[in-house]
């Protein structure tokens, strides 16, 4: 049976050193301020910003919440950024997604500064991602990476398919897996053969968003698997892109659901918002 790459533990790991740093930070009176903007009130949605700013608690940054109705404009969301943009208490500055129809989220998030844009999204920090400069990344391909390291997964040199390309995901995913010397595949909807690819993937990333779709015929024996997958099944129980029951057994080592790549998203972000303050 493979091991498991436990990201509760690992994210509780990284969220006590962001805590210790940010507690000796305000002894030299340094405090790091994130912003985030939450408009309307769907249900998931807010248990992330609740997340969020839980995690901020615990390690000691101060987080400003803007919880606007679900009929705000466009022009009053770009107002608010350009406020927080210009406040220099402010460090870091989120935008929950998905944002109300009426409402563009390229616009929202081009406009969001750079030097403040934790969550990566900006285009700047794309192209620094892309062209191996500093900036913010993407939080869940940042957290998968730490996940790696911090099991002791070796990276160079290595095949690593991942399957999906959004530009969230998938696409920061594979840039970073080349920037740490992996041979990167990225396979997608319109991509043939699926499991010829997926099968020479020494570390396998999925980010399909289609519960349990990776079966043990996509899987070389001995690979290691990284969900990123979250899905609520029939029964309220929470799984992942990839079929568990049928993947453990054959494989080296494999992230759960919940508890694996999940719990980093939001680790990394607390990192990211820590890195602000010295932007
Ligand atoms: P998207 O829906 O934006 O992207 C899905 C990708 O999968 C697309 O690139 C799509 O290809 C590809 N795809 C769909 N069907 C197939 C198929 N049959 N074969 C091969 N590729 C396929 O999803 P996200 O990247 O935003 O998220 C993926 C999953 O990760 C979701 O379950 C989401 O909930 C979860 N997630 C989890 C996070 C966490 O913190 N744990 C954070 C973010 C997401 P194409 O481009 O051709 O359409």
């Amino acid at each position: 049976m493979a091991k498991l790459i436990d990201g509760k533990r690992i994210s509780a790991e990284i969220k006590e050193e962001l805590r210790t740093k940010a507690s000796l930070w305000k002894q030299e009176g340094r405090e790091v301020t994130l912003a985030v903007i939450l408009v309307g009130a769907d249900p998931a949605s807010c248990v992330y910003v609740n997340n969020k700013k839980k995690a901020c608690e615990f390690i000691g940054i101060r987080s400003l919440s803007y919880e606007l109705p679900e009929e705000t404009t466009q022009t009053e969301v770009l107002n608010l950024i350009e406020e927080l943009n210009n406040r220099s208490d402010v460090d870091g500055i989120l935008v929950q997604l998905p944002l109300p129809k009426s409402i563009s989220e390229e616009a929202v998030l081009t406009a969001i500064t750079p030097q403040k844009d934790v969550d990566g999204f900006h285009p700047m920090n794309v192209g620094a991602l892309c062209t191996g400069k500093r900036g913010f990344v993407s939080c869940t391909p940042a957290g998968i990476v730490e996940l790696l390291k911090r099991s002791e997964v070796e990276i160079t040199g290595k095949e690593c398919v991942i399957v999906g390309r959004s530009n969230i995901v998938g696409k920061p995913m594979a840039l970073l897996m080349l920037r740490e010397n992996a041979t990167v595949t990225i396979a997608h909807s319109k991509s043939v053969n699926l499991k010829e690819i997926t099968k020479r993937a020494d570390i396998l990333i999925v980010a399909v968003g289609k519960p349990k779709f990776i079966t043990e015929e996509y899987v070389k024996p001995g690979a290691v698997v990284i969900d990123v997958g979250i899905h609520r099944n029939q029964d309220n129980k929470l799984c992942g892109d990839v079929d568990f029951e049928s993947v453990a057994p054959v494989c080296d080592a494999i992230t759960p659901v919940p508890g694996g790549v999940g719990p980093m998203t939001i680790a990394m972000l607390m990192k990211n918002c820590m890195e602000a303050k010295e932007m």
